[in-house]
């Protein structure tokens, strides 16, 4: 069997354009959607992300401002920053770009954003959200996966789904969101035993590790649906994700590549969130505070 590629470009170029048609609309009433990024450090990767995220924000027509710190920033002055720009009218999301370095308590960070601008659905508001079914900004890689899903059919009601990974930006919401759409899911870490003999039950295999091409033909049950997160970079400078792509194309029912797979997709559930927030702050569901 040859695996139907998933085409998360394409998805995403049609997202995008029924989003965009939203912020057009926001637009009429004097509102832009702004997104403000905060990044700490020189991570490249980091700062690619940050750039193809103003970029993406640019191409929709909305705002978007980027707050630079150096490596050595100190915590009260990010958190200053928060604050103000939890106040500040032009701002309707709000992103702080992770990894952070060491001085940073990553929690108080995140907690700092204010609820109705947390855009990125880390705060634990939005992450208890996904236990109770009452999200506000669902978290947007595992959105992203989720909508890749539904645009290709792929039938979650009753399937076994297996999520490789368990960090609270991947691996535990997509297992949340999995779960709230009724498929049995197993949550598979570095101390399952026997990857494999989940992996070859899945259903649905969505891996979120960081390891290159980790899963290969023999762990994928013919016919699967297998969504591939990680973002590995090789000495060679080439990118490649946790799914060895040749094998498991042999194998697998649907496929995501890396790149073209879930990454636009993460940046489309930024982009639709911010627009997200900006109509519930027009619409009264959510308020600005006053400014300092
Ligand atoms: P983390 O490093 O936070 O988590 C990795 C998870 O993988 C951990 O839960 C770890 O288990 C588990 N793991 C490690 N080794 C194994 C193994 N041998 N078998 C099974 N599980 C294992 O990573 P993230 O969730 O942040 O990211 C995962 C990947 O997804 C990365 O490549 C990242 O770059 C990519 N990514 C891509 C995005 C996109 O837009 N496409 C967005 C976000 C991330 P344990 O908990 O036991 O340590």
């Amino acid at each position: 069997m040859t695996a139907t590629i998933i085409d998360g470009v394409a998805v995403s170029r049609a997202t995008r354009a029924t989003w965009k048609e939203r912020v057009d609309a926001l637009r009429a009433r004097g509102i832009t959607p702004g997104l403000a990024v905060i990044i700490v450090g020189d991570n490249p990767a980091s700062r690619v992300y940050v750039r193809n995220k103003a970029r993406a924000c640019g191409e929709m027509g909305m705002h978007s401002e980027i707050h630079e710190y150096p490596e050595d920033a100190r915590s009260e002055d990010v958190m200053a920053r928060i604050a103000a720009l939890n106040a500040d009218q032009a701002v309707h999301g709000i992103l702080v770009q992770l990894p952070l370095p060491p001085q940073f308590r990553v929690s108080d960070v995140l907690e700092a954003i204010s609820v109705d601008k947390d855009v990125d659905g880390f705060h634990l508001r939005n992450l208890g959200g996904l236990v109770t079914g009452d999200v506000v900004f669902p978290p947007c890689t595992p959105h992203g996966v989720m909508a890749l899903l539904d645009h290709y059919g792929i039938p979650l009601r009753g399937a076994d789904a297996v999520v490789v990974g368990r960090s609270n930006i991947v691996g535990k919401p997509q297992a949340l969101m999995l779960l709230a759409r009724d498929a049995t899911v197993s949550i598979c870490t570095s101390r399952t035993r026997d990857l494999a003999a989940y992996t070859r039950n899945a259903d649905v295999l969505v891996v979120a590790v960081g390891r290159p091409r980790m899963v290969t033909g023999d762990m994928v049950k013919p016919g699967a649906a297998v969504i591939d997160v990680g973002i590995n970079r090789l000495p060679d400078g080439s990118l490649t994700g946790d799914v060895d792509f040749d094998s498991v194309s042999r194998v697998a029912g649907h496929l995501t590549p890396v790149p073209g797979g879930v990454g636009p997709m993460t940046i489309t559930m930024l982009l639709a969130n911010t627009v997200l927030a900006a109509e519930r702050f027009s619409d009264g569901r959510a308020r600005q505070p006053a400014a300092h």
